[in-house]
C-alpha cells in the first residue's frame, strides 16, 4: 500500500475531490497548499495578505513561501501514517525541495498520481464550480448541485465561487500549469514514480481505480 502520495494535474482535473475521497478511505493527511493559503486569507494573516495578491490573479505564490509552509506541515507527527499532497509541488524548485525535505524526515514520496483532463472540460468544471466556505466541499452548478441552492449538504455552510475561478484567472493558471508544473511529470517519470489516470471517467470510477492501484 502506497501512502505518501502526490496528486498532480491541471486546475479542475479533480485533485481536491479525489484527495477528499482517498483521505477518508485510507486515513491519510490531506495537505492542500491552495486550502492553506485560502485559510490564511480568511484569517487575514500576513501570509494571507501576501498569498491573496498572487492567488486572486491566478499567479503562483513564491517558492520560498510555499516550500516553508509545506516543510512545516510535513514535519508534524500526524503525517507519519501517510499524506496526500494536493497542489504541491507546482514548480521544479518545489519538487527538488520536496525530495530533500522528505529524505530529511524519512517520509519518501512513494507515488505521483497524475490526473489527465482536456481543456474544454477543465473550463466547464472550473467556471461552474462552487465551494463550501466552511468545510471546502466541492459542488458544480450543473453536475453536482446541492440539495438546497447555495447551501452545503454536509455542513450547511454557504457555497461561493472562488475569486480565481473565472475565465481570466483560469487562463493565467493554465499558463502556469503548462510552463511550470507540467514539466514535473518528466521529473517524476525519471524517478519512476509517475502514474497517469483519465479523470473524465467520473469521480467514483476514478476513485475506485486509483484506490485499487494504491493497494497493490
Ligand atoms: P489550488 O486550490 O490548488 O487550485 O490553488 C489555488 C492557488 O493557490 C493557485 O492558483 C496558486 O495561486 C496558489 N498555490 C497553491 N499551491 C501552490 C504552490 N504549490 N505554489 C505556488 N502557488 C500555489
Amino acid at each position: 500500500m502506497k501512502r505518501n502520495i502526490i496528486l498532480m494535474g491541471p486546475p479542475g482535473a479533480g485533485k481536491g475531490t479525489l484527495a477528499k475521497q482517498l483521505k477518508e478511505s485510507l486515513n491519510l493527511v490531506h495537505i492542500s497548499t491552495g486550502d492553506m493559503f485560502r485559510e490564511a486569507i480568511k484569517e487575514g494573516t500576513k501570509l494571507g495578505l501576501l498569498a491573496a495578491s498572487y492567488i486572486n490573479h491566478g499567479d503562483l505564490v513564491p517558492d520560498e513561501v510555499t516550500i516553508g509552509l509545506v516543510k512545516e506541515r510535513l514535519s508534524k507527527s500526524d503525517c507519519a501514517n501517510g499524506f496526500l499532497l494536493d497542489g504541491f509541488p507546482r514548480t521544479l524548485p518545489q519538487a527538488v525541495a520536496l525530495q530533500e525535505m522528505s529524505k530529511e524526515i524519512s517520509r519518501d514520496i512513494e507515488v505521483v498520481i497524475n490526473l489527465e483532463c482536456d481543456n474544454a472540460e477543465l473550463v466547464r468544471r472550473i467556471s461552474g464550480r462552487r465551494v463550501c466556505r466552511n468545510c471546502g466541499a466541492p459542488y458544480h452548478v450543473e453536475t453536482m448541485k446541492p440539495k438546497v441552492e447555495g447551501v452545503c449538504d454536509l455542513c450547511g455552510g454557504e457555497l461561493y465561487q472562488r475569486k480565481d475561478d473565472n475565465e481570466e484567472a483560469l487562463k493565467v493558471r493554465l499558463g502556469h500549469y503548462v510552463a511550470e508544473t507540467k514539466p514535473l511529470l518528466e521529473f517524476y517519470e525519471k524517478l519512476n514514480l509517475l502514474s497517469s489516470f483519465d479523470s473524465l471517467v467520473g469521480k467514483e470510477a476514478l476513485f475506485e481505480t486509483v484506490k485499487k492501484y494504491l493497494d497493490k
